[in-house]
């Protein structure tokens, strides 16, 4: 089975891979294909996860796997969540999205630390498949005052789980696929895909 990954960032493909190369799986990227990204303009991370997914089923004629995710703070009002990328400005990096999530929580006292990662990660079988496979994980943590750690991507500097006391960017790559909204999710999805595809298996 030969599946296209629907994403461009070079942090979710390099875990996406990690996490799929266990299955029998052929994965290829949207990057290796050089198909286009879509413009993610919808207000929620499963909207967005299935344009970025029928997008590229539409372009490479595959069957598609998209995640959609980010970060939900509940004293931002969910921010920055489906803007997680660019919540500093359309062309915003890392460091800058990181320093804009501390400032904004200063600004409003920073008492209330609490963050939720989401990952909404989605299957289509083909570009009209009227049906896809959804899942959703989610890990809470909290943001820490200052940046920790070197793995990672986005906002693992300053997002910490408060069982492990470390952030995800303390975090090697097992222990965060184990723990994180996007392995969640994934092997959920995984789970749905493998039962349609090996009906009867596991039982
Ligand atoms: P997307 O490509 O629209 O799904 O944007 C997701 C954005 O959310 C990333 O660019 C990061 O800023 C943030 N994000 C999502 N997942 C993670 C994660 O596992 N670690 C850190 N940041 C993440």
């Amino acid at each position: 089975m030969r599946v296209v990954l629907a994403t461009a960032n070079a942090g979710k493909l390099a875990e996406m891979t990690r996490m799929l190369s266990e299955l029998q799986v052929e994965v290829v990227s949207q990057l290796e294909l050089q198909l286009a990204s879509p413009a993610e303009t919808a207000s929620t991370f499963i909207e967005n996860a299935l344009i970025k997914a029928r997008s590229c089923a539409e372009q490479s004629g595959l069957p598609a796997i998209a995640d959609d995710s980010g970060l939900a703070v509940p004293a931002l009002a969910g921010e920055p969540g489906v803007r997680s990328a660019r919540y500093a400005g359309d062309e915003a990096n890392d460091p800058a999205n990181n320093r804009k999530l501390l400032d904004e929580l200063a600004a409003r006292g920073g008492g209330d630390r609490r963050a939720t990662f989401h990952c909404v990660m989605v299957y289509l079988r083909h570009a009209s498949d009227p049906a896809p496979l959804l899942a959703h994980g989610q890990w809470e943590g909290h943001i820490v005052e200052a940046p920790r750690g070197g793995h990672g991507f986005g906002y693992d500097p300053l997002f910490e789980d408060p069982e492990l006391g470390r952030t995800a960017a303390e975090l090697d790559a097992p222990e965060k696929d184990a723990r994180s909204h996007r392995g969640q999710a994934l092997r959920a999805l995984l789970a749905g895909i493998e039962a349609e595809v090996h009906p009867g298996a596991g039982r």
